[in-house]
């Protein structure tokens, strides 16, 4: 079992307590006593405080953190092996001692004497690094058990990159739940998730966002709701969006519903890979060569979908000839027929939208003459699209080179933006980033150049009705959002991801509600 446990970290005593109760409310399961939180901590304290907690019915750790290791209110280490040694006494069912203090004659020779006469309490040996991972972090954990054999050896470091991960991974996988790894920050949410995977002996996650302890904690609510931690096991797959940045993606939100609406046992997380195809390379080789790791399918966006072409292209992957014609992967799968398969779902998602919202069928867009604004990684897709269904396509982009090679490319007609108010179109589709949040007044397209005859199509999403959508609509014109869009490239990439249906509703109430709450 790995225990979701939440630590304690009240200023005082009444506060303790309420972090006590509404822990055990959300569903903790194990307490973490965070004595080095409190003011003047003393082992009085620390009595009232361990009593509440072993009330509850949970196990408790007691902890009274080292500043030097994140500890707070830098307490003299006499008190700090005092309030462990009273932990043990008190009935705690395990103490968390740092390593480099346990090691130190005068400190570690009085724990160990007093767990000796406890037995039923355990140990945690601890080392924490703030600033970055360590350079051999299996020697760190051989160290620990090598000093105390029946120890819980836990290692937290800060991960500069989500590929510094990996090596906690590793030590899951040979010590199980004899071992915590936790990695900080931003870049090391994935191990607080995937360490129930892994059997980690623990994992922790905060009440809430003001009661975070280390950087990059997820709250309980969170971990139960959206990453549904009580199923997770060891059979569990992961899926998830590699991005940069992360935080903001509604993907997390839609695919999880999708797949708790399926019951499958699968669960889609954040993947923040900063940096470029080095560093993408390097996490796909770090996924793949661990199978057991489950990893088994990824959206890729903003940066990486060339990249992901790449990749799978250097490795002799098979490539959707759609993604290859529009030179961009936003799906990766892995594992279909033994391969990693890359694919291009906004290709799908794009014209399935248009096609739904003028009530055509994609042949029936041949000979409609189309406007495109913007020469991105979007609108590839969609000029890709139009131009496969024999639509007679015009590119407008601020930068006029990017339209030309995009038009040459796809055998179009290109223009200046400028232009736009002239144009000569049924079809005008937004790829630019215009009007998105947090510009939201902004339109690519004047109002007053949009008549009742034509279908305007914006592909941002985010707010749901742009400045040119509402624009559109006064002016009696049929519209596209790029929610729609989202949907059913979502939908593609799902029925991809599990070689299944796609929960159709599900999905959308999910990217609807997303995206409202965004
Ligand atoms: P991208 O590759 O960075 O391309 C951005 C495009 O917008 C370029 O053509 C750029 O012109 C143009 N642009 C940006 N700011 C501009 C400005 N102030 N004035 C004029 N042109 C401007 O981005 P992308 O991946 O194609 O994404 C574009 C939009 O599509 C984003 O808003 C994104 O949210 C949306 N999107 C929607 C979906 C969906 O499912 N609905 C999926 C993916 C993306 P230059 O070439 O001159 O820089």
């Amino acid at each position: 079992m790995t225990y979701l446990t939440i630590p304690i970290c009240g200023k005082d005593i009444l506060s303790c307590k309420e972090q006590i109760a509404s822990a055990a409310k959300a569903g903790a399961e194990m307490l973490e006593l965070r004595t080095d939180y409190l003011i003047s901590a003393d082992v009085n304290k620390l009595k009232e405080i361990l009593f509440a907690a072993k009330h509850t019915g949970l196990p408790v750790i007691v902890t009274c953190r080292d500043a030097e290791q994140g500890g707070q209110n830098k307490l003299h280490a006499n008190l700090r092996k005092q309030i462990l040694i009273e932990g043990v006494k008190l009935g705690a069912d395990l103490i968390d001692c740092e390593f480099a203090n346990f090691v130190r004659d005068n400190f570690g020779k009085d724990i160990e004497k007093v767990l000796d006469e406890h037995p039923k309490t355990k140990l945690i040996l601890s080392e924490h690094n703030f600033k970055e991972p360590f350079e051999d972090l299996a020697e760190i954990y051989e160290e620990m058990y090598s000093v105390r054999p029946d120890a819980i050896a836990k290692v937290a470091y800060h991960a500069n990159h989500i590929n510094d991960c990996f090596a906690g991974f590793d030590i899951l996988r040979e010590y199980g739940d004899k071992a915590v790894a936790i990695c900080m920050g931003q870049a090391g949410i994935i191990s607080r998730i995937m360490a129930k995977k892994l059997g980690a002996f623990l994992t922790f996650a905060s009440n809430d966002e003001s009661q975070k302890t280390a950087p990059g904690q997820i709250s309980i609510d969170k971990m139960k709701k959206l990453y549904r931690i009580d199923s997770m096991n060891s059979d569990t797959q992961f899926f998830g969006v590699i991005a940069d940045p992360v935080g903001h993606s509604i993907s997390p939100a839609v695919h999880n519903a999708c797949f708790a609406a399926k019951k499958l046992n699968c669960v889609y997380l954040p993947l923040l890979v900063t940096g470029g195809k080095n560093e993408f390379d390097e996490f796909l080789n770090n996924v793949t060569k661990r199978k057991w790791l489950g990893f088994k399918g990824f959206s890729v966006t903003i940066p990486h979908k060339v990249n992901a072409l790449e990749y799978a292209n250097e490795k002799g992957e098979y490539i959707d000839p759609v993604a290859v014609n529009i030179g961009a992967v936003n799906t990766l799968a892995i594992g279909i027929n033994e391969r990693i398969t890359g694919c291009n779902t906004d290709y799908a998602g794009a014209m399935d939208a248009l096609t739904e919202a003028m009530g055509i069928s994609k042949k029936q867009l041949k000979g409609k003459k189309a406007a495109c604004l913007g020469a991105g990684g979007v609108a590839r897709a969609i000029v890709a699209g139009l131009a496969d269904v024999g639509a007679i396509v015009t590119i407008y982009n601020r930068t006029m080179e990017k339209a030309e090679g995009l038009a040459k490319d796809f055998k179009c007609h290109f223009g200046e933006l400028e232009k736009i108010k002239d144009l000569d179109a049924d079809i005008i589709v937004n790829c630019t980033s215009i009007g998105m949040h947090p510009n939201v007044d902004e339109s690519p397209l004047p109002g007053k150049f949009i008549k009742p005859s034509h279908v305007i199509f914006d592909t941002v999403y985010n707010p749901m009705e742009t400045q040119l959508l509402q624009d559109a609509k006064k002016a009696g014109a049929k519209t596209v959002s790029g929610a729609e869009m989202f949907i059913c490239q979502a939908v593609e990439q799902f029925k991809i991801f599990t070689q299944g249906d796609c929960p159709m509703d599900v999905m959308r109430k999910a990217v609807l509600e997303a995206l409202a709450s965004s």
